[in-house]
């Protein structure tokens, strides 16, 4: 296997979209919606931005009042949908607490939708597909392996499940409701083990796991002022992704790509 690490992995497949675009009739569109003032959110609007610069493509961002109605944003949704030469469109979340989050996800054109999120988009959602590129990658061979995905979340757990699966991996999906036990059981037997959970170290280094697996690190939380994963970071297995500067490089990575998809369909249609 190829163990690069994820920044030189994103790097190396940056280069390469860059010449993608460059040779294109013009450049792929992207429309951010943003409706809050979130602290984080902001930093991964920007993010997203950055990125989009940085390899020509064309983003924007329309920042919405918090006031606005569910209406009044279907309203917006819906111009920006029938665009002709917008080629993705995601609105970050969370949302105002009176606007239905499900609702606002499917009214985003299926055709756009670069994120993943409607049920019908022909896009993959971009952490379970930046996890899988980046496995690619490295030549990780999926079929028959153990992988043991922790938390069942619709934006990672569910989808990433889904698409192991189509790989042909024996698939285990552990939650909140997993006693300790039993996950330390299933983790013994894991080639591949992801934590998207949220929890501080939630997986602790004297929990036994294969000495040739691979740990996906999807968490992000604060702890004493630093940005720390779901994994306590250990020595004893082949390779672990770093937070920061693992799976959120891969996430923002696949919007790019998806973004570069949406316009190619759009082009070939
Ligand atoms: P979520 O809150 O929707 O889901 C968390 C899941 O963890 C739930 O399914 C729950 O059952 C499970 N869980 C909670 N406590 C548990 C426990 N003690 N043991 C086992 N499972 C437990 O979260 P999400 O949106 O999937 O995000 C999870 C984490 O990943 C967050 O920290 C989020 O910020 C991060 N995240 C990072 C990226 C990225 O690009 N790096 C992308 C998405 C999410």
């Amino acid at each position: 296997m190829n163990l690069i690490s994820v920044k030189d992995y994103v790097k190396l497949r940056k280069e390469e979209i860059k010449k993608e675009i460059i040779s294109l009739l013009r450049k792929p569109k992207l429309v951010i919606i943003q409706m809050n003032d979130d602290v984080a959110s902001n930093s991964y609007v920007k993010g997203k931005l950055k990125d989009a610069e940085e390899l020509g493509i064309d983003a924007s961002l329309i920042k919405l009042d918090e006031s606005l109605n569910e209406e009044q944003l279907l309203k917006i949704i819906d111009e920006v949908n029938n665009h002709e030469t917008v080629d993705g469109l995601i609105v970050q979340l969370p949302l105002p607490k009176h606007i239905s989050e499900s609702k606002i996800k499917e009214s985003i054109n299926p055709k756009k939708d670069v994120d993943g999120f409607h049920p019908l988009s022909k896009f993959k959602a971009c952490t379970p597909k930046g996890i899988i590129s980046y496995l690619t990658y490295l030549g990780f061979n999926f079929v028959g392996k153990n992988v043991v995905i922790i938390g069942r979340s619709n934006i990672v757990g569910r989808p990433l499940a889904k698409l192991l699966l189509d790989l042909s991996m024996n698939v285990t999906v552990l939650h909140s409701k997993t006693s300790i036990e039993d996950r330390n059981f299933y983790l013994k037997h894991a080639d591949l083990v992801v934590l998207a959970v949220g929890k501080p170290y939630l997986l602790t280094k004297d929990v036994p796991l294969k000495k040739d697996a691979i740990l996906v690190d999807v968490g992000i939380s604060r702890l004493d002022g630093h940005l720390v994963g779901d994994i306590e970071p250990r020595e004893d297995v082949l390779l672990q992704t770093p937070v920061p500067g693992g799976v959120g490089l891969l996430t923002r990575l696949s919007l790019m790509e998806n973004v570069l998809e949406a316009y190619e369909d759009g082009i070939s249609c």
